[in-house]
């Protein structure tokens, strides 16, 4: 590293035990790194070519006020996901505010009264109880007489078949499979296993709507859940698909008749996607989506980078260092409240805006424990941009995420173990 740099570290707050132990670290990862690469590379080809082939203009860039009847950018820009994801159609809207109501979008839409939900994959994110109804709320689908049924992983991660094939019945008519793992400290999904599991799903019922919840997935692979047999994909745009540009925002892409009916419910009956203006967020979303590959790529090198040290001290650490991503979230297990306080403190005091800010625990809307969080971010939560979160409950994990740069994410590692270092936690 050069000398420059070393001084600048040092002047941000890092002794000479943490720069080395951070440089020792690198070393052995340019292999991996080189293949993320590699991904980010066919995933700029696949943006690129798909904003040529939709016949992206100038004039998509402007936006609309009002009705937004005929906005043209809006509709380019939701042909152009449909191209990406390999959909029939797509649905990418600034009213679609945030990931949480995207998948309540996808879900209120394409359930009716007497149709059951199916996830069976475990117990979805924690936002998602509400939605559902797992914890009673006003206006969740239970409310609706929407049923739920749930299939918890094996305790080796497998999916549990038999289990899946009988929970499958007369009334199962939408299966909701989260590809990362969230809150839980189960291993992310790669499209691969989501392929296998629609496939299987789709042999004991042909006509059942197999939706990924796409959160934190989007470019981290060659595929999408929508190149295996899923019918849907949703996710915010304020993670990978923003490309940190995006100010607000959620996507749905699948087939045409899940779009249309998340349409319809988003804006109004008869309405559908003609409405609904995109006001000046069309460049951010443009310029945020083809930023998007590589951007996810510098958060995923930061996961691996997190991994790598964390593992080092000696800390379980999920996905483990070596073992492939599908996710740009890391999860490291801290064990106790004062070293994910710690953690937490490290990454905001390496963040561009707030980082004289110390973040305390609170109790966020939709979760059940108090959740501490590090984000001094450009967009107010964004957690493509470098952030930490954990809830306050054994094993008290840090979830740690993002950095639009590498370089960004690696510091910010850093200040966290630096932090770790100072309250005594980690000897180095
Ligand atoms: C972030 C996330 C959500 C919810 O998105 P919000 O934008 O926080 O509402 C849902 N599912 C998964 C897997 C997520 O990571």
């Amino acid at each position: 590293m050069k000398q420059e740099a070393i001084e600048l570290y040092r002047k941000m707050g890092l002794s000479e035990e943490v720069i080395s132990f951070g440089e020792k670290t690198m070393e052995g990862l340019k292999e991996r790194f080189d293949k993320i690469d590699e991904i980010a590379e066919y995933n700029q080809l696949k943006v690129l070519s798909a904003m040529q082939e939709a016949g992206v203009s100038e004039s998509c860039l402007l936006g609309s006020t009002g009705y937004g009847y005929n906005d043209l950018g809006r509709e380019k820009l939701e042909a152009v996901y449909a191209r990406i994801f390999h959909t029939e159609d797509a649905l990418v809207r600034p009213q679609i505010t945030c990931g949480t109501h995207a998948l309540a979008l996808a879900l209120m839409s394409n359930l009716r009264p007497g149709d059951e939900l199916l996830s069976p994959v475990g117990k979805p994110y924690d936002t998602l109880d509400e939605v559902i109804g797992i914890r009673e709320s006003r206006g969740s689908l239970a409310e609706y007489g929407i049923t739920y049924r749930q299939v918890d992983l094996l305790p080796d991660g497998q999916f549990d078949l038999p289990g899946i094939k009988e929970a499958i019945g007369e009334k199962t008519k939408l299966v909701t499979i989260q590809r990362s793992k969230g809150y839980e400290t189960r291993q992310t999904l790669s499209p691969a296993q989501i392929g296998e599991l629609v496939s299987y799903i789709k042999s004991i019922k042909s006509d059942v709507i197999c939706m990924v919840d796409n959160c934190y997935g989007e470019f981290t692979d060659l595929i999408e859940p929508t190149d295996v047999g899923a019918d849907l994909v949703v996710g915010s745009l304020i993670k990978n698909p923003g490309g940190g540009l995006a100010p607000i925002g959620g996507y749905l892409a699948g087939k045409k008749e899940c779009i249309e009916n998340a349409a319809v419910r988003l804006t109004s009956p008869g309405l559908g996607k003609e409405v609904g203006a995109s006001l000046g967020v069309l460049p951010s979303f443009y310029q945020g989506l083809f930023l998007a590959p590589t951007v996810t790529a510098a958060a995923m090198k930061g996961a691996i980078f997190a991994a790598t040290m964390f593992e080092n001290l000696g800390y379980e650490v999920i996905p483990s260092a070596g073992s492939p991503r599908y996710d740009i979230i890391q999860a490291i297990k801290l064990k106790n409240p004062k070293a994910l306080e710690a953690f937490c403190r490290g990454i905001q005091s390496a963040s561009p805006v707030d980082s004289f800010v110390t973040p305390e625990a609170w109790d966020m809307p939709g979760y059940d424990a108090k959740v501490i969080m590090a984000a001094g971010a450009f967009i107010q939560g964004s957690s493509i941009e470098l952030s930490a979160d954990g809830p306050m409950k054994e094993p008290y994990a840090a979830y740690f995420q993002g950095g639009l740069t590498f370089p960004h994410a690696k510091y910010g590692m850093l200040r966290a173990l630096q932090e770790l270092v100072s309250e005594g936690e980690v000897t180095l």
